[in-house]
């Protein structure tokens, strides 16, 4: 499972998680919603130490660590426990498809070059973008970039994977095709914590949603609970405003 206990993360006097603790099930799926600026990222980016939180615990599958106690090592663990799939997709610009995908199984895992282009060609045919592997990425739709990031993502299975607003930056046509793309991967079981702003698939996908507000969890349970049944006023203001 994951176990996230009392992150705090400031930058410089600006508290902007404030004591944040939640589980997610080994195989759940996780959305977390909240307006703008609320520290939604900056969790996710806390969870796998592309940002060190100031204090608190995590555990994520067998890597179990306090921020402030951990060695390198253990800190190298908990980050191969993750992969993320960003906004802007940050694929590598002068590698193909496949060598996107491939990197990180030949770099940091150091499998053959062979065996790394199976796995990968594997995964760009579960996405649905087996025919584009020997292209560029600028080559590619947003949706089929995403579709690439997503792959990559899953080329080391991790124990997790994190969505920040996988689909914010997509032009509307290609929402879809990435949407369908996750529900896949969550249909096979993977533990995943996805940050989106598309409430419909939160309300499909989810085992549980969390809202986060200025740096704080103010409410979390299933998605009839949060969405149809809201007990905090700001939960209500969010949701109102945001129809
Ligand atoms: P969300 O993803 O919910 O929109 P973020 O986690 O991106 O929110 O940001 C939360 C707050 O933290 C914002 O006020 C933002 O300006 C601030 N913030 C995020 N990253 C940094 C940073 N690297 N340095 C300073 N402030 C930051
Ligand atoms: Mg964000």
């Amino acid at each position: 499972m994951i176990r996230v206990s009392n992150i705090r993360k400031s930058f410089k006097d600006h508290v902007v998680l404030k004591d944040i603790s939640f589980d997610v099930n080994e195989g759940e799926v996780v959305v977390i919603i909240g307006p703008s600026g609320s520290g939604k990222s900056t969790l996710l980016r806390c969870l796998n130490f592309l940002e060190k939180p100031d204090v608190g615990q995590i555990e994520i599958g067998d890597v179990k660590l306090d921020v402030n106690k951990a060695n390198r090592q253990t800190l190298n663990k908990l980050r191969m426990q993750t992969s993320m799939v960003f906004q802007h997709y940050n694929l590598f610009k002068n590698k193909t498809v496949l060598e996107n995908v491939t990197h990180a199984l030949v770099v940091a895992k150091r499998m053959n070059k062979e065996a790394a282009k199976e796995v990968g060609r594997d995964l760009l045919k579960q996405v649905g973008i087996l025919d584009k592997q020997n292209q560029y990425p600028i080559r590619l739709s947003g949706g089929q970039q995403q579709r690439v990031g997503i792959a990559r993502a899953l080329a080391v299975n991790p124990y997790a994977i994190f969505f920040d607003e996988p689909t914010s930056s997509l032009d509307p046509e290609w929402v879809g095709e990435v949407l369908r793309v996750i529900s896949k991967i969550a249909s096979h079981n993977k533990t995943m914590i996805i940050v989106t702003h598309e409430m419909n698939f939160a309300r499909e996908i989810a085992d549980k949603v969390i809202f986060m507000a200025d740096g704080v969890i103010v409410e979390q349970g299933t998605p009839e609970e949060i969405f149809d049944y809201p007990q905090k006023e700001r939960t209500k203001k969010f949701l109102r405003d945001f129809h």
